[in-house]
């Protein structure tokens, strides 16, 4: 599909990581070498998170309302299903053919062609696999591309698995600068980071009863919270809160609108949390997932502590 497309797109999902970017900007990289149109882009939210904007092939990103409705293919990556791809999943009915290429468990293959490889530690990893196929030369571009997706996906080479290292090496290979790279995607933030962390951190909750007597931890970043903060400093919250030894799960609620909120959550061992979040219209990996709910922060808390038992 990948070889005889004559215009493609890329979709990556909304609120986007740089596991979908990272891919999506490596795919429009290889097609636009190769003299094919291509436009990369994610529905929202209008902007692309700051630290990502070193990412090669960034100029290949268009506004979503400027993606183009009639391509041979639309390529999909990093979304597990058409829903994370908010206005944009109407682009895959208009086009002739459409590619997912995914990692998550809970991917619904809605694609005319699915490659999903749930083992996958990022979906770089099975974007690399497919540009070895392809015969692609990976330069230090791509790698640049791939390795932000591996690294932030493996939590830094925390969750990993035989290969991945290897992965990792052969990436480096090409002389990026992988320190400086993680450092941008994960290490990086404001000072004001630091008293929103204070007052987050400070009201978490830690419900021993929950998750049939083996813990729930809490906590919730309200709209003024995060006044003037990025996506980066909202997303590293959850990170900390799961590292609480006395909760098999980790909950961080995020406000978006009054009575929005965007749920992460995190699994130690026992708990396939993405079962948990496919029961609350969401979905994700079996230690991380997520979901969208509405209503008051004690009813999202409140359906949260039911669905898990
Ligand atoms: P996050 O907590 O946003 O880092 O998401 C953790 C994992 O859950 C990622 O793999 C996401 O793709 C997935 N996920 C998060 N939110 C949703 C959602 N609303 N629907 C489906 N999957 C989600
Ligand atoms: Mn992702
Ligand atoms: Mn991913």
């Amino acid at each position: 599909m990948l070889d005889t497309a004559q215009s493609v797109t890329v979709l990556c999902h909304v609120h986007p990581d740089a596991d979908t970017i990272g891919s999506g900007l490596a795919l429009g990289l290889v097609l636009h070498r190769r003299g094919v149109p291509v436009q990369v882009s994610f529905a929202a939210p209008d902007s692309l998170p700051e630290s990502m904007n070193e990412l090669p092939g960034c100029e290949l990103l268009v506004p979503s309302d400027e993606v183009r409705s009639q391509v041979d293919l639309v390529v999909t990556v990093d979304a597990g299903s058409r829903e994370r791809l908010g206005s944009l999943a109407s682009r895959i009915d208009s086009a002739r053919a459409s590619l997912v290429i995914d990692h998550h468990r809970s991917n619904t293959r809605f694609g005319s062609l699915n490659v999903v490889d749930v083992d996958a530690e990022s979906t770089t990893a099975v974007i690399t696999r497919l540009l070895d196929l392809w015969n692609v030369d990976i330069d230090s571009e791509l790698a640049h591309c791939l390795f932000a997706g591996l690294v932030t996906d493996t939590g830094s080479f925390r969750w990993v698995r035989p290969g991945s290292h290897l992965l990792a090496e052969r990436l480096l290979a090409t002389g990026i600068d992988g320190g400086a790279i993680a450092r941008k995607l994960l290490d990086s933030h404001p000072f004001g980071w630091l008293p929103m962390l204070g007052s987050v951190l400070g009201s978490a909750t830690l419900v021993p009863d929950a998750v049939g007597g083996r813990g729930l931890v809490y906590a919730a970043i309200l709209r003024e919270n995060s006044e003037g903060l990025r996506s980066e400093e909202i997303e590293s919250v959850i990170d900390i809160v799961r590292t609480t030894t006395e909760a098999e799960v980790a909950a961080v609620l995020k406000q978006q609108a009054g009575d929005e909120w965007t749920v992460s959550l995190r699994s130690k061992a026992s708990v396939d949390v993405s079962a948990v979040a496919a029961t609350l219209g969401g979905g994700g990996h079996r230690n991380a997932a997520g979901f969208t709910a509405f209503g008051s922060k004690s009813d999202v808390i409140e359906t949260l502590t039911d669905a898990l038992g």
